[in-house]
């Protein structure tokens, strides 16, 4: 069957950048599974899923706008390393729930110079052309309780 609004959908991926690097895979892993149409995957890869059956290979070409958001450098801020009480040492790369105004927000540390800690709110993937190479597992038809809950049950999804 082809893949439409409240498809149930598992799927093999490979994500590399415009630089050809290898961001994220499900090689080794179970499939990726959700529900269509229910905004659990980004935007622009479930557009392009849309119709396509079971067995089939394609490749998906995703704009920031599409993925995870144009970079905002807005969310790039320095904080005191006063901030980070409990915490003995405080290095580029360490990711921390931050509480914003918008609610908890996951910051990557991207700089620490002296007294002073510059954190990015920007999601790791925000401002890149995301290349998926997707290979579809399986489609089926989503429950009744599934489209109320607006995600998958079961393997691959939520278990409750
Ligand atoms: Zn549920």
């Amino acid at each position: 069957m082809q893949i439409a609004q409240n498809s149930v959908v598992a799927f093999h991926y490979t994500l590399t950048n415009d630089a050809g690097e290898v961001l994220d895979s499900s090689e080794g892993r179970e499939p990726l599974t959700y529900l269509h149409g229910s905004g659990n995957i980004i935007p622009g890869l479930e557009k392009e899923l849309e119709g396509h059956e079971s067995g089939e290979k394609l490749q998906v070409t995703v704009t920031p706008a599409e993925g995870y958001g144009e970079t905002q450098p807005a969310l790039v801020q320095e904080v005191p390393r006063d901030a980070f009480q409990g915490v003995e040492e405080v290095e580029p790369g360490m990711q921390f729930q931050a509480q914003t105004q918008g609610g908890p927000l996951m910051v990557t540390v991207t700089k620490v110079e002296g007294d002073t800690v510059t954190v990015d709110g920007n999601h790791p993937l925000a401002g890149q052309t995301l290349n998926f190479d997707v290979e579809i597992s399986s489609v089926r038809e989503a429950s009744q309780e599934e489209m109320e809950h607006g995600h998958v049950h079961g393997e691959g999804g939520v278990q409750h």
